[in-house]
C-alpha cells in the first residue's frame, strides 16, 4: 500500500471497505488497483436518469412488485474506473431470486479471481 501522509477518519474507513472487500474479493481491480468494488445486479426498469425523482419512484415501484426482472448480467465493477469484471447471465431471472442466491455471487466472485484482465469499457480515471 502507498502511504499518504497525514491520516484521517476516512481513511481508517476506507481501510474497513479494503479489509472488507479483500476477504470477500480476493482480487483488487486490475484495471485501476481499487478495491472499491461492488456487484451489480442490473434490473429491467425503464427509469429515467434525466429525473431523479422520478426514477427513484420508479425503481420504488419495480421493487415493490415483488418480482424485479433482471437487465441481464451480473458482474462486479470496481467504482472508481468503472472496470467490469466477468458477468454471470442472469436474464429471464428476478432481482429477488438472484439476490437469494449465494450461487450467482459466488460465482460472479470466482469470475473475477481468474479472469484475465482486458481493458474493456471502463472510464479511465
Ligand atoms: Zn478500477
Amino acid at each position: 500500500m502507498l502511504g499518504f501522509p497525514g491520516k484521517t477518519e476516512k481513511d481508517e474507513t476506507m481501510k474497513l471497505v479494503e479489509q472488507h472487500c479483500r476477504r470477500t474479493y480476493k482480487r483488487a481491480c486490475p484495471s485501476c488497483g481499487s478495491w472499491n468494488l461492488k456487484p451489480q445486479t442490473p434490473i429491467d426498469v425503464d427509469i429515467d436518469i434525466t429525473d431523479v425523482r422520478k426514477a427513484l419512484g420508479q425503481y420504488a415501484c419495480a421493487i415493490k412488485a415483488g418480482a424485479t426482472p433482471l437487465k441481464g448480467p451480473c458482474y462486479i465493477m470496481c467504482f472508481d474506473c468503472f472496470y467490469k469484471g466477468p458477468s454471470v447471465d442472469c436474464s429471464g431471472r428476478t432481482s429477488e431470486d438472484v439476490g437469494c442466491d449465494k450461487a450467482v455471487f459466488d460465482e460472479m466472485k470466482r469470475l473475477w479471481r481468474e479472469h484475465d484482465y482486458k481493458p474493456n469499457a471502463g472510464r479511465q480515471p
